[in-house]
């Protein structure tokens, strides 16, 4: 302030100094009014300099000003610089905050008062089929008309997650999403979604796993019960007798493979994947593996079909033998099972051209239709149910060789014409396969 008094004061005194020199007290008087004029278009053209800068919407380059004037413009210009550092960061924060939410991977929609769309990621807008950008301030009502969210919305009781069927949902591949509504701010709800189909199947596969073992173990344990029952109350003939024993033996040997079977698969889920560091010759792996199958043929049926071993090219494979073993021992008894008297299986072994090497079973046996052949590794999954039995099948051996197969990083190729037979073959990759000398 002072300095504008000084500033004020300044071209009056000038003008009375040199309206004194010039020409005494009234050259003096007329001097002090010219410099106070001086000083007050000076003053209003700083004002208007500072005034025409203000109007200007970016606010930059101020005009080169001085006293107070330079002071007012100076300070706007750092309060506009702080206040836009300030929006810089915020909206820099709200851009970090909605990437985060974007990484997400459930599905985020924020809805106004009203129920409509303000923001929404791109995970919800997949499982919604939404336009994240197109169907904002759009009525989520009018967006999701699924039944069941429809009444989740209008419920009182919000609390628990409704699940419905995803945009993207086909007949081949379902898809369900669990959605929930959460209330924040004034009115406001946060819409969360979860693809929760993996964890449906995951459900589904689980209970039809325990109902298809209960079963299958029910099956045998009733016949052995009814045969124990009839042994206890009936007096029966020795040959009577024996038939009933062999019967009740067959039926707890079923037990006994379904068993072992369960816990075959239950290792090969809960271990880690084989080692790629153990080599083995390949030839003692078939060595076994024949002589296990011929043992099997000469149990299963009075003739069995001609079984033909070819040891192909000398190897060694990385894996866990008994694995291996027990997964090409599978495909060799499904052959000489699902395989009529007369018929041939002929196991091989050879390395391919890229390096990777194949264990082969082809029968001449019934054949399977091409509609079974996606669903034959599953667990019980049979296509001939009374053959399966009949011969002692569990229904869990292809089961076991895909996980074997998996496990190795192999590939588990099915070939089958019906009527004609089947070609089963486990292709090893190339690391796991040593040709020898
Ligand atoms: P199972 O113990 O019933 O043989 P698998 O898992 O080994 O169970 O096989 C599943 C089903 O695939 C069998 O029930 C059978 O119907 C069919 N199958 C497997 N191998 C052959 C084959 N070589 N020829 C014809 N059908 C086969």
């Amino acid at each position: 302030m002072l300095t504008r008094i000084l500033g004020f004061l300044l071209p009056p005194l000038a003008g009375v100094g040199a309206g004194w020199v010039a020409g005494g007290w009234p050259a003096a008087a007329l001097g002090w009014v010219l410099g106070g004029l001086l000083w007050l278009a000076w003053d209003l053209w700083s004002a208007q300099r500072a005034l025409h800068w203000l109007r200007r919407p970016e606010l930059q380059d101020p005009p080169a000003l001085y006293g107070l004037w330079f002071s007012l413009v100076d300070r706007v210009r750092r309060l506009v610089r702080a206040r836009e550092q300030a929006t810089q960061e915020s909206e820099q924060r709200l851009a970090e905050f909605l990437a985060a939410i974007q990484a997400s991977p459930s599905g985020v929609v924020l809805l106004d008062s009203a129920s409509r769309i303000e923001w929404c990621n791109q995970t919800a807008a997949e499982h919604f089929g939404f336009d994240a950008t197109r169907d904002v301030q759009q009525h989520i009502g009018n967006l999701v008309r699924d039944p069941a969210f429809t009444a989740y919305v209008s419920s009182a009781d919000q609390g628990q997650p409704v699940t419905i069927v995803g945009r993207s949902n086909t007949a081949s591949r379902p898809v369900r999403i669990a959605v929930q509504l959460h209330p924040y701010g004034a009115g406001r709800m946060l819409l969360l979604s979860n693809d929760v189909t993996a964890r449906e199947q995951a459900e589904t596969m689980r209970r039809d796993f325990v109902a298809n073992v209960s079963h299958e173990i029910r099956t045998p344990l009733t016949v052995l019960a009814g045969f124990i029952e009839t042994l206890q109350t009936l007096p029966l003939e020795a040959g009577e007798r024996a038939r009933y024993l062999a019967l009740m033996s067959q039926q707890s040997h079923r037990m006994q493979n379904l068993v072992a079977d369960l816990l075959t698969l239950s290792r090969l889920e809960g271990s880690p994947a084989p080692s790629a560091e153990e080599w083995m010759p390949v030839a003692s792996l078939l060595a076994q593996c024949e002589q296990e199958a011929r043992a099997f043929s000469l149990a299963i049926k009075d003739t069995s079909p001609v079984l033909k071993f070819d040891h192909g090219a000398p190897c060694s494979v990385a894996g866990a033998q008994a694995e291996l073993l027990s997964a090409w021992s599978n495909l060799v008894n499904n052959a000489l099972r699902y395989t009529p008297p007369g018929g041939s299986v002929r196991v091989s072994w050879s390395l391919l051209p890229d390096g990777q090497a194949e264990f082969a079973v082809q029968d001449t046996g019934a054949g399977i239709a091409a509609e079974h052949l996606p669903r034959l590794t599953e667990r019980f999954y049979r296509v001939d149910r009374s053959r399966s039995r009949d011969t002692g099948g569990t229904g869990l051996g292809l089961a076991i060789v895909k996980h074997v197969a998996q496990r190795h990083g192999a590939q588990l190729n099915i070939q089958s014409t019906p009527g004609q037979g089947s070609r089963f073959a486990m292709v090893l990759p190339a690391a796991r396969v040593q040709p020898l000398a």
